[in-house]
Formats: C-alpha cells, structure tokens, sequence
C-alpha cells in the first residue's frame, strides 16, 4: 500500500493548484511506498499567507503561555502514543531500523516536553537605564513566519528540534521536509491538528528544492531554520538577504575522533563503529575520521574489523538488523564514488568496500574500513555520509589539535583517553560545536547543537534556540520624576 501525501495549508489537508506529484521510495526495497505533492509556488505563496494570518489571531497570538506548555505537552503524548506507527514509517522511507528509529520518536515527544515547560519562563528584564524619569523593560516577542526546511537524514526528529521551541515561542511556521523522505513529517502535520494546533500555526509543503527556494525567497517569511548540506546554506544565506530574514543554519560535518595512546581501546572500538555507522554513516555529527596512536593502530583496526565483521547489513524491518540501506540509489553512487577515489589515492580497503550480495535491489553499501590513509584524501576531507571508516595513523600527538582542526567543519569531534585533564585540555582547543570524551555522540534537549565555521549559524536545543525564534523588544515608560 502506497501513502498518498497532501500538502497541509491553512488547517486542510489540499492537492494544492498544480497536482504534479513525486514518488518516495523503501531503500531496503527500492520499491515505491508513497507519492507526495510537488508544491508550485502558488501553494508556497498560500501557505505563507495562511502562516501570516495565523500568526495575527488572537486565538494564537494571545495564547496563554499556560495553554501553550499544555498544547505541546499533547503533541508530545500524540508522538508517543503513535511512536510505533511513525517509527515504521521512517524505517520504510528513510532506511533505519525500526528500533532505532523508535528512539528517535521517543525523542521527538521529550523534546516537545522540554519546551512544553518553557512558555512559562521566558522573561524580559528591566533595564537599568540612567535616563531620569524613564523606566525600561524588553520582551521577548515571537520573529513571525518561519520557514524549516530539513534533510533526509533524521526527518521527524529535525523537523521537531524546530517545531517544539518555533511554536514554543508563538512563531508560525511552514515546514519543508526533504524530498526523498517526507511521510513522517505529513504523518506529524495530522497529530499537530489532532492536538488541538490552531488552523494554519503549522503548514506542511513538499516537494525538491525549488519548494525550499520559494521559501527562501519568500517576502513572507521572517525567519528561515535550514539543516541540510554546507552548500545549499550558503545559497541560502544569499537567498535571505532580500528581507533579512533571520538564518539559523545546521549544516554539514567532518568529525574527527582521536584515539590517544593510553584509551580503553574496546570502549573506543565499539563507541567510534557506533558513532561511524549511526544510521550507515548518514548522521551530520557521525564520526568520519579516526586518528589512532600509531602504537596500538594496529590492534585498533583489527579489533574494528572483527566489530564490523559481526555488523548484520539489512532492512530496517528487521530487529536483527545493525547497518541499514542508504537514502537513495544516488547517494549510494556518490558513496561508492568517494570510496573509489579512495583507493586512487593509495588507502587500502581492510573491509567491504562494496554493494552486499543478496539483498535484492536495496540501496545497501557494506560498512568499510580504510587504513593508509593521510589527511590529504578526499576521503579524509570531505562528508561522505556513508558507512566508510578512514583510520589515519599517528606518531606523534603534538599536531593532533592542529590536524583535527584541518577543516572547514566544526559540528563535532571526540576524544577517547584516560587522561582527564588531556582530554578537557583537547576539547577546549578543537574547534567544534560539540566534543565528546569517551562516548559516541548523543543529544538531549537540554545541551546545544550546532556548529562552529562551515557546519552552521546558531544552536538548536535549550534556551538558545528559543531565543533563535525571539525578537527582543524594549520598551520605555515616561514614569516621571
Ligand atoms: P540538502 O542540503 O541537499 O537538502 C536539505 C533540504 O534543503 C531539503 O529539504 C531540500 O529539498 C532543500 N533544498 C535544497 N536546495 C535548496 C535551496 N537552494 N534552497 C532551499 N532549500 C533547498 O541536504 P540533504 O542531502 O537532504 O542532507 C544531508 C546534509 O544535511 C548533510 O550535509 C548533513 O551533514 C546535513 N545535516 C546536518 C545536520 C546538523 O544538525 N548539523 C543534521 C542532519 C543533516
């Protein structure tokens, strides 16, 4: 059975003006699971004008911030209580398995909670101004309209990490899911009606990126929250420009993991596969260079190798499965074509490397691991976002920091040691947005995401993204003297 996707504008679920729809694929299967709508700009136009209005009504503008908290604690328990559903959903469309992307609903509902609590704690001051007579305070007002745009890779919980504090903060939104993988995103768009969200506070276009375009380009819009590629951020920062729209931007990364010398070499073997192969390798924080200590590569690689020899490749439908498809057949090829490139360079493939033999027609891509590899490598440098684990090798730790800094990314790193006090000292002087000591990345509504220099602008999470979706506003009293 197929899904047919509508487009959500105004609190009605529409074909829109055009009709014109695209196919969304299982990569387990390659197999068609469901049609969504190509949005014109005509429907984009509808959707920002039905976010305007629904912006100006009392019955959302004037929402008590006690409602508001309760309004997103439903929505929390709506993503919960259809947790199972979604997760198969995003299995089917996205490729992870169904356990994990369980977790990532359970998820989804905590960080709807978190920002359930906020509405009632966000305060202005007053200001201690030396202006006799004058008394001053400041609000924090919601931005307006605002445009989420997300990739493919974690579709529902991205698209909620910016739902939950937009409407947190009284913003209205339309919500642009990624082309290859929006059936969670419309799923999510009929529980936000379901919990009671005022006709067009949410609205849900589909469609590629000249959708995203008309956002972007939109007079309409006040704000743009992005996560997707460095490349397309860029186009988007010059996009905004016309009216200045705000731009928050979670963009790509690099991650390099530093394996030290003295590290519990297991704990670092299963948390760098973990971390390397979270959903095949198509996570922005997955870690995609490893420096290993010259004097226990060896023993690292091998112990990697076994870890990954055990690493069941297949459809997310299945429990047992640890490695699932990647996104699309075309992603699969630029995968194949970075680990080509590899073995151009000189780096030896240790494992896989190649398309599994009996999986059907799946987009599936073995977890592979390279040794020989130097810091030059396109393999080294750039995101592959796939299951390619490149071991770079060490002899002396002093240039570590500048190594790991190499790069125009700086969304994540991590460090494995039992030295303490080596390890706060590393992760004060890697250039990243977050740093991980001992453990493969995890998240949490209340520790800020984002990156440093190419990989965004901004933090999701936490009061920071709150005030990401705020305008403060002062306002003086004459009070007399
Ligand atoms: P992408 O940049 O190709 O597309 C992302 C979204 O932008 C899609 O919805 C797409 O339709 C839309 N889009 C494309 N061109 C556009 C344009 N010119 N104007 C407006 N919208 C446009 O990214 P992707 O391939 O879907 O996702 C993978 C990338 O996302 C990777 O680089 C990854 O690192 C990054 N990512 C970052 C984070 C983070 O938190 N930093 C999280 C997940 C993914």
């Amino acid at each position: 059975m197929t899904t047919q996707g509508q487009l959500l504008i105004g609190g009605e679920w529409t074909a829109g003006t055009k009709g014109s729809t695209f196919d969304t694929r299982d990569p387990a299967t390659g197999e068609v699971i469901g049609t969504a709508i190509e949005a014109t700009s005509a429907d984009v136009d509808a959707a920002v004008e039905a976010a305007r209005r629904a912006f100006n009504d009392p019955a959302w503008r004037d929402m008590t911030p006690a409602a508001r908290g309760r309004l997103l604690w439903r929505i929390a328990d709506l993503i919960e209580e259809n947790a199972a559903e979604l997760a198969q959903l995003e299995s089917a469309d996205q490729g992870q398995s169904v356990g994990f992307a369980t977790g990532t609903m359970h998820g989804a509902a905590e960080m709807f909670r978190y920002y359930a609590g906020w509405p009632t704690k966000i305060t202005g001051v007053t200001s201690p101004v030396s202006v006799p007579g004058m008394l001053h305070y400041t609000r924090r007002e919601p931005v307006g309209v605002c445009a989420l745009i997300t990739p493919w890779n974690f579709p529902l919980a991205i698209a909620v990490w910016k739902l939950a504090p937009a409407l947190a903060t009284g913003n209205t939104v339309v919500l642009k899911p990624a082309e290859q993988t929006p059936l969670t995103t419309l799923r999510l768009g009929q529980l936000l009606l379901d919990a009671g969200v005022p006709a067009g506070v949410v609205n849900v276009v589909t469609g590629g990126p000249e959708v995203g375009k008309a956002l972007v380009n939109h007079p309409g819009v006040d704000k743009v929250s992005f996560t997707g590629s460095t490349e397309v951020g860029r186009e988007i920062v010059r996009a905004s420009a016309g009216n200045l729209k705000r731009v928050s931007l979670e963009l790509g990364g690099k991650a390099p993991s530093i394996v030290l010398k003295d590290a519990d070499l297991s704990a670092a073997v299963m948390g760098n596969l973990f971390g390397g192969l979270v959903n095949a390798g198509q996570a922005c924080a997955a870690y995609s260079r490893f420096y290993v200590d010259s004097s226990r590569a060896d023993e690292f690689v091998e112990k990697l190798a076994g870890a990954v020899a055990n690493f069941k490749v297949g459809p997310g439908s299945d429990p047992e499965t640890m490695l699932g498809p990647l996104v699309t057949a075309e992603h699969r090829e630029k995968v194949e074509s970075y680990v080509r490139s590899g073995v151009e360079a000189g780096a030896e493939i240790v494992t896989g490397g190649k398309r599994p033999e009996a999986l059907g027609n799946g987009y599936f891509f073995e977890p592979t691991i390279f040794t020989n590899v130097d810091d030059s490598m396109a393999i080294a440098r750039d995101e592959i976002f796939g299951p390619v684990l490149p071991i770079i090798t060490y002899d002396s730790p002093d240039d570590l920091v500048e190594r790991a800094n190499n790069t125009d990314y700086g969304l994540v790193a991590c460090v494995w040691t039992q030295d303490v006090a080596r390890a706060h000292r590393l992760a004060h002087q890697i250039r990243a947005g977050e740093v991980y000591i001992n453990t493969y990345p995890q998240l949490d509504p209340a520790a800020p995401w984002g990156g440093f220099k190419a990989s965004g602008w901004g933090r999701e999470m936490t009061e920071e993204a709150l005030n990401s979706y705020t305008e403060t506003k002062g306002i003086w009293v004459n009070i007399g003297s």
